[in-house]
């Protein structure tokens, strides 16, 4: 039987490798939704190629042009937010792979997991804010399970395979460290987002490209690591490994570190959260031992890099912290990328919002919601109250 694939987010960086993963093995895989928010064209483009059941623009603006555009092919259209929700309850799909970036990957996820679905994660920010509620509807729909994408997570899950109930004692997350490990405060302050853009190991969207050059991106792995893997703050540490080869490690209570090696690509760990409990061949490039001969380990820089130590302690605190920590990251990087704020004000803007917002110990998704919102609005009169060079 063909595992009938729904990808949300196909114009993504994720989301055109998971296009590539599936194209491979027309055996074993078959498409049946692609979406995108407002790249109309690109997505256009791959209903053609790929020829899915269903297609998304979640942007209703352009649902016409969609149509129009797909009007002599057999395609089921459909727009706006909603739409993701509703269609990942379909009966015709079998693995929902969530690479929707952002907030808005919450409500899909939440909608698939009590549709009893596989979700293949890699919109991390869904579990940063609602982790516990993704948690308990996972224990009231026992057939929905989640794999892991992002690729430090989908190590850990490799290096727990077969593990049954040994203890874990710690989980060691590794960080590439971004284009400016090792930078100085002052350099840090002039920093443009033309060189934040430039990651040295990976090409990807964005947001999540920003989000490694100011470790918030390790942050919010860590409160995913805390949620998917049920460990404490406390156990989960971060280490520098700027050849981005070990993806990550587990450390069991008897010393024992296992690691999952490899190159840096996505579409290893987006074709095993397809293929999960097997493994099918692939022809990606192969690491070599001999051509990496030192890899090398740090400690990472909190002075500096304060979004790290600010997510473990909204990890800490808990409730809707890592929500406000999650919106006030998403106003920051969009406000970096329109050269409204510096790069190290982002972390002034999340520590105002995360001491400003108010706590909710155990917030309902109407109480997320309500926080996403509260928090967007608080961090962007913020940024229009204070004069913020670049
Ligand atoms: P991209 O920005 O490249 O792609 C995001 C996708 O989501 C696009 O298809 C985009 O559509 C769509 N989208 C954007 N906003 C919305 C919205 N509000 N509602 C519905 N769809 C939306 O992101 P990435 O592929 O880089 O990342 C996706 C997720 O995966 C992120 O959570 C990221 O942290 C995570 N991740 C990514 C990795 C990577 O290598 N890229 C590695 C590990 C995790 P459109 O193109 O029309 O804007």
């Amino acid at each position: 039987m063909k595992k009938r694939i729904a990808i949300l987010g196909s114009t993504g960086s994720i989301g055109t490798q998971a296009l590539e993963v599936i194209h491979k093995h027309p055996d074993a895989f078959s498409l049946e939704v692609i979406s995108a928010m407002n790249n109309a064209h690109l997505l256009v483009d791959q209903a053609r190629k790929y020829k899915p059941d269903t297609v998304i623009i979640a942007n209703e603006n352009l649902y016409n042009r969609v149509k129009e555009e797909l009007a002599n092919e057999p395609i089921k259209i459909f727009a706006g937010k909603e739409s993701l929700s509703q269609i990942v309850e379909s009966d015709s799909i079998d693995i929902v792979l969530n690479a929707i970036v952002g907030f808005a990957g919450l409500l899909p996820t939440i909608s698939s997991i009590k549709a009893g679905k596989r979700v293949a994660l890699a919109n991390k920010e869904a579990l940063v804010v609602g982790g516990q509620l993704i948690r308990e509807s996972i224990s009231v729909h026992p057939a929905a399970h989640i794999i892991p994408v992002d690729s430090e997570h989908s190590a850990i899950f490799q290096c727990l395979a077969g593990e049954g109930n040994n203890a874990l004692e710690k989980i060691i997350l590794t960080a590439s460290g971004g284009p400016f490990r090792g930078k100085s405060a002052d350099f840090l302050k002039k920093v443009k987002k033309e060189q934040a853009l430039r990651h040295p190991n990976w090409d990807m969207g964005c947001k999540i490209t920003i989000d490694s050059a100011s470790l918030m991106n390790k942050g919010l792995e860590v409160i995913e690591a805390s949620w998917l893997f049920d460990i404490p703050a406390d156990r989960i540490e971060v280490v520098i490994h700027p050849q981005s080869i070990i993806h990550s490690m587990v450390q069991f209570e008897d010393g024992s570190i296992k690691a999952q090696l490899g190159l840096p690509d996505m579409r290893l760990p987006i074709q095993y959260a397809f293929t999960y409990p097997d493994r099918f061949s692939s022809d990606f490039p192969r690491f070599n031992f001999v051509n990496y001969p030192k890899l090398t380990f740090e400690t990472p820089d909190l002075k500096n890099f304060r979004n790290l130590a600010l997510a473990f302690e909204a990890l800490e605190k808990g409730g809707n912290s890592p929500c406000i920590l999650n919106a006030a990251n998403e106003i920051a990087v969009s406000s970096f990328l329109k050269e409204r704020i510096g790069f190290q004000q982002m972390s002034a803007l999340i520590e105002h919002c995360m001491q400003q917002i108010s706590f909710i110990k155990s917030p309902g998704l109407e109480d997320l919601l309500e926080t996403d919102k509260e928090t967007r609005m608080k961090a962007k009169e913020f940024i229009s109250n204070h004069s913020f060079g670049s």
